[in-house]
């Protein structure tokens, strides 16, 4: 964990076909970026986690925003 890039993840090509699966959004708006060891989704903020290179882009298991990024009131 040395910062919060973590380009390592999974490979670049592979994320660049990836998109967030959110019906609230175009499937192709729906780009995904890199936090942490979440693929989070530019558009609607939801994350999906990988596990062992894989990205887990189920709905169902997907992180809403506001459990990904802790919020200061
Ligand atoms: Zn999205």
């Amino acid at each position: 964990m040395s910062d919060s890039s973590n380009a390592d993840l999974i490979p670049a090509d592979f994320l660049a076909i990836l998109r967030c699966v959110n019906d609230a959004h175009p499937r192709d708006d729906g780009v995904l970026r890199i936090v942490g060891e979440t693929l989070e989704c530019t558009v609607c903020g939801y994350a999906y986690k990988v596990e062992d290179g894989i990205p887990n882009m189920l709905w169902d298991e997907a992180i809403p925003p506001s459990e990904s990024t802790p919020a200061s009131p």
